[in-house]
């Protein structure tokens, strides 16, 4: 182990760290941007520049998707699928081994904490690589009986191909980088396609890190190529790009409608996975213990910097009071510090501009007059002053209407909302713009069935939260987005359906 941090980090981290420069992965190649501009990605729990990352542009995006085109074209489309199943689970091996050293890395990038990056983030990693390389050899197409009323007597043989999309462009969010790069990565590889992916300008360095592993396991040059950069100018540049055939954009809503805008040059597909602001549902009859932990987490987790948090607490008025302290209470004993050290339980947030921003909910929070029972102020510890770090914050008396309970605060921001009844509830728990997922606990079954066919969301957890998997679909409804990842759905985003007639007159 050697010292680059506070922290001990693995020499790999240290040198990987002290590269000069991380470039862009273009066609098998370490390119410079065209630009030759660079920018900084930080610690977030410092403040401290961990690197200088070569910032991509047009002219990069467009040197990538050419690359991805020809890898496309050539060598990555001669491969069998169970070759390039081998070479999936190659790369899933790769990760598997270096879980530490990218968990550390994730970290530093992320400021998450390392029990979350290693416990969470990798392993799901190198599961997603794994399960998607299974699907490798098992896309087909299928028969279908055809009849043609106005041919009668005729006989065709008709069947469908699932046939790859071609160049996938992949935005993602700093909030999971690792995760998100595989879980674009997986799937369009084990369906036949090339990928440009733009990591978040936040957190680019796993993702570099992966393009490493990605030549490593000698899947072919221009197959993956990563160009990191800032959203306006490399990931509006890959929305609109003229030869990419498919975009998976993960991110805000309102950058979400951008894209699909900037699709409609070459009709490209989009798939989108977007805000959210999430009900979780707390009935009086639950088991109260599980409830009050599930509540917690999924307001917390990733210090609340979760598409799918549970920010919206709804707590059936008999148990509110009790609940709503227990919450507080917890809230306040969070330890939270730098993610590399092991007793972190909360790291900073990502960004001195995302902490501004959590601020300003909190503030318009008590001016709306709901009640704060705790945190919503920067950390006061002297060790913490140059993180971003804020104390997670409880908010009561917290109205469905309120700013607070109505927009995406992406940060460590519980409001608890009382409730009376099921009908009551089901128009409040619904009424958002977002219908990402939503939580209930109950040990009524009936009412849990109901309630899962009555939210809106792509994801209903009954007596859990935060629960996922490569097999489980993923993704939203209303504003919070279309298409589904992962599990088996995510192969119809990244194939397209052909259709062969045969004539057999
Ligand atoms: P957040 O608010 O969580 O940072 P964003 O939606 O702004 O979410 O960012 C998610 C991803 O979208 C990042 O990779 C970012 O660089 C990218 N992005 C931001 N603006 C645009 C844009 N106009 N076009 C394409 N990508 C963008």
């Amino acid at each position: 182990m050697t010292t680059t941090t506070a922290f001990e980090v693995l020499p790999a981290v240290s040198s990987f760290l002290d590269k000069p420069r991380h470039k862009l992965l273009i066609g098998g190649q370490w390119a410079e941007a065209a630009s030759g501009r660079t920018f900084e990605t930080v610690d977030p729990s410092d403040g401290r520049v961990l690197g200088k990352v070569a910032e991509g542009d047009a002219e990069d995006v467009d040197r990538a998707v050419a690359a991805a085109r020809r890898a496309f074209q050539g060598p990555w489309s001669r491969l069998s699928p169970s070759e390039r199943a081998k070479l999936i689970y190659k790369l899933a091996d790769l990760l598997e081994k270096r879980s530490e050293e990218f968990a550390q890395l994730e970290t530093l990038d992320n400021g998450k904490s390392i029990r979350e990056s290693t416990r969470g983030d990798l392993p799901l990693a190198v599961d997603l690589l794994r399960y998607f390389s299974g699907w490798a050899t098992k896309i087909h197409g299928e028969t279908l009986p055809v009849s043609v009323p106005y041919y009668p007597g005729a006989k065709f043989l008709h069947y469908t191909v699932r046939e790859p999309v071609g160049v996938v462009g992949a935005i993602i969010p700093w909030n999971f980088p690792l995760l998100m790069a595989v879980e674009r990565l997986a799937p369009a590889l084990a369906c036949g396609n090339t990928v440009v992916l733009k990591p978040a300008e936040q957190t680019p360095l796993t993702a570099l890190r992966l393009g490493e592993l990605v030549l490593e396991a000698g899947i072919p040059e221009g197959v993956v190529n990563v160009v990191p950069g800032y959203g306006p100018t490399a990931g509006a540049a890959l929305a609109r790009h003229m030869d990419v055939d498919k975009l998976t954009f993960t991110g805000s809503t309102e950058v979400g409608r951008e894209v699909v805008k900037a699709s409609a040059g070459n009709l490209k597909r989009v798939s989108l996975e977007l805000g959210g602001k999430s009900p979780n549902i707390v009935f009086a009859d639950a088991d109260l213990d599980a409830a009050a932990k599930g509540m917690f987490m999924g307001i917390f987790y990733n210090q609340g910097q979760c598409c799918s948090a549970g920010a919206r607490i709804f707590v059936e008025k008999s148990k509110f009071e009790p609940l709503v302290a227990a919450l507080a209470e917890k809230a306040k004993t969070v330890r939270q510090g730098p993610g590399l050290d092991p007793k972190t339980q909360m790291g900073p947030l990502i960004s001195k501009e995302q902490l501004e921003r959590v601020l300003g909910y909190v503030e318009a929070g008590k001016r709306e007059g709901a009640r704060l029972l705790c945190g919503g102020e920067r950390a006061p510890e002297p060790g913490l002053k140059n993180g971003y770090f804020i104390k997670p914050a409880v908010f009561s008396e917290v109205s469905p209407d309120m700013k607070i309970a109505q927009e995406e605060i992406f940060g460590p921001v519980a409001t608890v909302i009382p409730f009376e009844s099921e009908e009551d509830l089901i128009a409040k728990a619904n009424g958002t713009i977002y219908g990402l997922v939503a939580g209930v606990w109950t040990k009524d079954i009936k009412r849990a069935f109901r309630m899962a066919q009555a939210l809106k969301a792509g994801t209903v957890w009954i007596n859990c939260y935060h629960f996922v998997d490569a097999a489980a679909p993923w993704g939203g409804v209303k504003q919070s987005g279309y298409g589904r990842e992962k599990g088996p759905y995510a192969l119809e985003q990244y194939t397209q359906l052909k259709s062969v007639w045969v004539d057999l007159n």
